[in-house]
């Protein structure tokens, strides 16, 4: 049930959206969308949330993706309980689980990075993000942003990690400078991966 609904493309009703993404820069003439579903589980308020999503929606245009946003756990958009929060039935859907620090306290046995994905769903590690937004003297929104990303990223295309770009292993200093010059992009190969992804998301619902 879980996997029908996240790579749905059935014909339906149009989902009810917190906000639009805004339009992918056309690369050959294609749209592609990806719903991207945060489950707020850090409580983090929603004048930051609404910025990261604004910035990470921006990331993705340049890849050539739209994107459109819900905040509501999975279980809560499978029951469309509140009302507004839907899975959508048109498009691919991403889970990002935004999370406190108690819950990353238990995921501290990881490398020390911001997130991680599993079972295709990405984690944000909050307590993480607002370290490095203090370290790095940049917004937690743009941490959290490109680090949503970036998670979202092995998502669509694994596990590994690219020499270039937002899919960098580690990102340091002089990323976090071109995140907040809004220049820290997927890198072409990338963003034509990530348009691949979601085709192979697209395509077995297609036939
Ligand atoms: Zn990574």
């Amino acid at each position: 049930m879980r996997q029908d609904l996240r790579n749905n493309l059935l014909a339906g009703a149009l989902c009810a959206v917190l906000w639009p993404g805004g339009q992918p820069i056309a690369l050959g003439g294609e749209s592609l969308t990806l719903a991207v579903l945060i489950d707020n589980e850090a409580h983090v308020p929603q004048t930051i949330l609404k910025k990261t999503q604004l910035q990470a929606a921006d990331v993705f245009r340049h890849a050539g993706i739209g994107t459109r946003w819900l905040e509501c756990s999975f279980q809560e958009a499978e029951h469309r309980d509140p009302p507004g929060c839907q899975l959508p039935l048109d498009v691919p859907v991403v889970i990002v689980k935004i999370l406190p620090k108690a819950e990353a306290q238990r995921w501290s046995g990881l490398d020390g990075g911001l997130g991680f994905c599993l079972s295709k769903d990405a984690y944000v590690l909050f307590p993480r993000a607002q370290a490095v937004a203090q370290r790095e003297g940049v917004p937690i929104s743009l941490v959290l942003a490109h680090t949503l990303a970036h998670e979202v990223g092995h998502s669509l295309l694994g596990a590994g990690h690219r020499r270039d770009g937002l899919m960098r292993g580690v990102l340091r200093t002089s990323e976090w400078r071109l995140a907040a010059a809004g220049q820290l992009l997927f890198t072409p190969p990338e963003a034509r991966d990530l348009r691949e992804g979601i085709r192979k998301l697209i395509a077995p619902q297609s036939l």
